[in-house]
């Protein structure tokens, strides 16, 4: 076919040996595979929402630094007062400014694996080379690994997720602090879980003139919202904004952000609930035999079922209506589950009984 080799000939070959992200159709399911936090706001805080909504001007422009929210970010977050912002639709948009600014030809990303999927496609999106460390015992920091690949690879960017997907373990930190010492790049920590872990090298900034911290708000209960930031020194800042599109934040967005900033004790409250929901479920899972699981400081836990294929597990779990994460082909064995609210990881655990 004709439109086959113009394919061939004008898509580049690592975008056309790459599959899209896939994600399943949750209707009708329990949905346990996305670290979305499983509370909504209750119904006199959704009124007052839609009023903050209905006053958007939509024949408007959007404000193109979104200040307001920044200002208000900077105060929830700790942000250190030197250090900038850049607010992105969601950090998966961070990720892609930072790789489209480093991206010369022949730039490595580099990542310990297995991690948050994203920084490999994101860096073969951006015609970036990626270079996985393999993580060590328990998924901790391999450090002479990563000093080694280090010096070998040589990379522009490297990002640490803090605590890591789909692990759940935060790294040791003063292995973080060691690879960022030699680093000969940028070093990105990702704090996607930090409502869930309580560590940060967000008031760390200011003491390594090559370290990004990335937050979002999506794991916290604004998956939908799509907000993300990066903090770090304004001169780092100002060259990935020249690459951010003037309007990435909507009208819609920065108005609910600011209104669920304000209201961040609920966001809070429901952090903590989830938290004392993962203590219970990780008892729950090690209690089971046939189940390993790791301890999590993020809003998820890894497990792998020893008795069963993870896949025939995953499917099982489908068929009575609960959807996780099957890892396999990531981690052979392994599933990831997310916390949901009480009576969800009731009903997982329940299934997840059965197809044992
Ligand atoms: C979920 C996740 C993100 C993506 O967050 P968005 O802000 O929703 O794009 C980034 N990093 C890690 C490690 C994640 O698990």
């Amino acid at each position: 076919m004709k439109d086959k080799s113009r394919i061939e000939r004008l898509i580049r070959p690592e975008i056309r040996a790459l599959s899209a992200y896939h994600v399943p159709d949750p209707t009708g399911l329990i949905k346990l595979d996305a670290m979305e936090n499983p509370y909504t706001w209750p119904e006199d805080v959704r009124r007052a929402w839609a009023e903050v909504v209905r006053a958007v001007e939509l024949n408007r422009y959007p404000d193109p630094g979104a200040r307001v929210v920044k200002a208000r970010l900077r105060e929830v977050l700790a942000v250190p007062a030197d250090m900038e912002l850049v607010l992105g639709n969601g950090s998966d948009e961070l990720i892609q400014l930072i790789c489209l600014a480093l991206a010369r030809p022949k730039a490595v990303v580099m990542a310990p694996t297995p991690t948050f999927v994203m920084y490999e496609m994101i860096a073969t999106f951006a015609g970036m080379r990626f270079a996985g460390v393999p993580l060590g015992d328990d998924f901790a920091l391999d450090e002479v690994a990563m000093l080694t690949a280090l010096e070998r690879e040589r990379p522009a960017v490297v990002f640490l997720a803090y605590p890591n997907n789909p692990t759940g373990n935060l790294f040791d930190a003063a292995v973080i602090e060691r690879l960022v010492r030699a680093a000969p790049g940028l070093v990105v920590v990702d704090e996607a879980y930090h409502a869930f872990a309580h560590a940060s090298f967000m008031e760390r900034l200011p003491e390594f003139d090559n370290l990004l911290v990335m937050r979002t708000l999506s794991k916290q209960g604004l998956a939908g919202l799509r907000l993300g930031l990066l903090a770090g020194a304004p001169t780092w800042l100002a060259q990935f904004d020249k690459v951010r599109l003037p309007y990435n934040l909507g009208s819609l967005t920065q108005a609910s952000a600011l209104f669920a900033l304000q209201h961040i004790e609920l966001m809070d409250t429901q952090t903590a609930d989830v938290r004392v929901e993962r203590e219970r479920l990780y008892q729950a899972l090690v209690a089971l035999p046939g189940v390993r699981a790791w301890p999590s400081r993020a809003n998820f836990i890894l497990f792998r079922t020893e008795a069963r294929a993870a896949t025939d597990v995953f499917s099982a779990l489908l068929k009575a209506g609960v959807l996780i994460k099957n890892l396999d082909r990531m981690i052979p064995g392994c599933l990831r589950v997310t916390i949901g609210t009480p009576e969800e990881n009731c009903a997982f655990l329940n299934a997840l009984k059965h197809a044992l």
